[in-house]
């Protein structure tokens, strides 16, 4: 590893005037992405600013009826919360499928979020939950936050405070793991809100996390997996490597949707 100045900040407003005081420094959260990235010299950031010592930034709530979560609590704490498993019982679920019990206890969702991997789970749930990404700066509704693969709509001074979730009347995330990463090949988020049915597709798009709006408009009409049948993906656009085509791709996004809806509808 080359030489680079950690920092441990014990407030967001020390990370926040570290981030703008040092040109060429990153923010560290769990380190599961960034650590590997920089042993393989694809970054190589002077500073190091660790938000994970900064009081709070891990909570969990209910807050104004939403489900506000902090952008270092880590993929165990979503996946155990007994708040979690209470308001939306699919996004603990979605946390228990991440990686492995080492990536669980160390990887975050603010640092999920901001890496914005086109193959990890969390874009898929905050994408179809409607969620809205808090930072030190602003409020981002999840439509406009994701912007392609490793591509978000924060800034370089920019920090991920936490993540405020409506609660849905039904929700299911249904993945199908890539068996060697465990990163998804395929993930499905259906979500039925108060106002809206929402459908977010992880792993299979070029272009990372999407929404799929002929599911979206079928469950608006019936929320049901029935809806959903005889209705194709185009595998145009799909990721297609050595794991998979973009035809099983978009064959599996159609498989994976069916279940989720009958998940959600407590039919599993
Ligand atoms: C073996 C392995 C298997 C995995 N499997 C899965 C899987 O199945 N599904 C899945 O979704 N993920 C998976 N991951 C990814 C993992 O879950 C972490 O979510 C991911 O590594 C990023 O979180 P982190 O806290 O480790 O971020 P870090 O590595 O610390 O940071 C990642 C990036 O986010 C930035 N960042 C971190 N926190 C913030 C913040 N609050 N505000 C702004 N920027 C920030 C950093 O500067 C960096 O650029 C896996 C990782 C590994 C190593």
């Amino acid at each position: 590893m080359y030489e680079f100045k950690y920092h441990r900040p014990e407030t967001l407003q020390q990370a926040v005037d570290l981030l703008v005081a040092n040109e060429d420094a990153m923010l560290i959260a769990g380190g599961h992405t960034l650590v590997p990235v920089m042993k393989q010299r694809l970054a190589s950031p002077a500073h190091l600013i660790d938000l994970s010592h900064i009081e709070g930034l891990d909570s969990i709530e209910m807050r104004d009826g939403l489900l506000a979560i902090g952008a270092t609590a880590k993929h165990a704490d979503v996946a155990g919360s007994p708040i979690v498993c209470e308001a939306i019982p699919a996004l603990a679920e979605l946390a228990g499928m991440i990686g492995d019990p080492a990536v669980r206890h160390k990887g975050t969702i603010g640092g999920s979020l901001a890496n914005n991997d086109p193959t990890a789970d969390y874009p898929a749930a905050c994408l179809a939950l409607d969620a809205t990404i808090v930072t030190n700066k602003r409020r981002l509704e999840s439509d406009g936050y994701f912007q392609g693969m490793f591509s978000t709509a924060l800034e370089a001074d920019e920090i991920i405070t936490q993540v405020m979730f409506p609660l849905p009347k039904k929700a299911a995330y249904q993945k199908f793991r890539n068996q060697a990463s465990r990163y998804a090949l395929v993930g499905v988020f259906v979500a039925g809100l108060a106002s809206d049915v929402r459908v977010a597709v992880t792993g299979a798009g070029a272009d990372g996390v999407f929404r799929l709006t002929t599911f979206e408009e079928a469950l608006k009409k019936s929320f049901t997996s029935k809806s959903l049948e005889g209705l194709s993906v185009l595998s145009d656009g799909l990721n297609s490597d050595l794991h998979g085509s973009a035809e099983h791709r978009a064959h599996l996004i159609g498989v994976l949707a069916r279940r989720a809806v009958d998940s959600a509808n407590g039919k599993t």
